[in-house]
């Protein structure tokens, strides 16, 4: 297929990769161009402008928040765009800018499907990411091959594009509820001398086996941030967006509430860079430590 791809941060030039191993031909755009150049000796075609990118089969975004969207994707980039031509947008956005974007782009004879993804940029460079679909069922068939270049199972949830949006930030929504509540027992069980390593272990062996606790836990107890793999203001940007989306509906999310200030504490001391295990640094720091 002839892909176009926009955003190759952490997880956009992992998947960037993983598209072109599996044959198909990626011309790749980013705002900072060195990162474009990059992917270009591995075989994807630099272009200079989004608009270039949004052409051939698809174009698939990755970009960090609704505010890049919203820069990159405008009324004028719609307009010129060719009609038939599939827009996938794999980021973490909001469930109201998705609603927006599906109707602009509906309006133009584009098609808009949302596919937000878990794993992170570890995952994204094995191809093992998990998809969750949501759009029209003809478009995603169309883009499936290239789903499966990146991910290890799609998941399709709906027909409307911010079906896949609400599914992701819930999902977050809870791994940050997972990282915070770590955070604050790993600075517990330190308190009393125990030695965070083999809490964890402890732990990750019977009650919380799995990849959340495990791959943050280890962080945390080695209390090493850098290099993010997902950084602590993406995840804030996640639980603020879970919280809109529920206010939306009129649905009380307490704990958001409690991870978001514990997120807006790393960023206001300046981690917001550092990794979301950060989590477990202002537990600590909380406790005095
Ligand atoms: P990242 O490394 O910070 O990359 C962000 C990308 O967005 C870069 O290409 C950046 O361009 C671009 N960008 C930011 N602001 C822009 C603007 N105003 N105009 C144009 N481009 C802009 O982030 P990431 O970790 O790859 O995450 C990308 C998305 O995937 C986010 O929505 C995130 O929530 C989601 N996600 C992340 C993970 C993870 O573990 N990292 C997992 C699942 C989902 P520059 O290079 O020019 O800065």
């Amino acid at each position: 297929m002839d892909i176009g791809f926009i955003g190759l941060g952490e997880m956009g030039a992992a998947m960037v990769v993983n598209i072109l191993k599996a044959g198909h031909q990626v011309r790749v755009w980013n705002r900072s161009p060195e990162r474009a150049q990059a992917l270009a000796d591995v075989g994807a075609r630099v272009v200079a402008t989004p608009a270039e990118a949004f052409a051939g089969d698809a174009v698939l975004s990755m970009l960090a928040d609704d505010a890049a969207l919203r820069e990159v994707v405008t009324a004028s980039l719609l307009e010129h765009a060719p009609r038939g031509l599939i827009h996938v947008n794999m980021a973490t956005v909001s469930v109201a800018l998705a609603e927006e974007l599906a109707t602009a782009h509906a309006s133009r004879g584009i098609h808009y499907v949302a596919a937000p993804v878990m794993g992170r940029p570890d995952v994204a460079a094995a191809g093992k990411l998990t998809i969750v679909a949501a759009g029209p069922a003809e478009s995603i068939d169309r883009v499936q091959p290239i789903f499966d270049a990146i991910g290890q199972k799609t998941w399709r949830i709906g027909s409307l594009p911010q079906q896949a949006n609400v599914m992701k930030l819930a999902a977050n929504f809870m791994l940050a509820s997972a990282v915070e509540t770590l955070g604050e027992a790993a600075t517990l069980v330190a308190g009393h001398g125990v030695g965070m390593q083999d809490f964890l272990d402890v732990i990750t062996s019977g009650l919380f086996p799995g990849p959340v606790y495990a791959g943050y836990g280890k962080m945390i107890a080695e209390q090493r941030y850098e290099p993010a793999l997902f950084k602590a203001r993406l995840g804030l940007k996640d639980v603020r967006l879970a919280l809109a989306a529920a206010d939306a509906v009129t649905t009380p999310l307490p704990i958001a509430s409690v991870v978001r200030d514990s997120l807006l504490e790393a960023v206001a001391h300046g981690d917001g860079e550092k990794d979301f295990a950060v989590l477990g640094q202002v537990a600590a720091r909380r406790a005095g430590r």
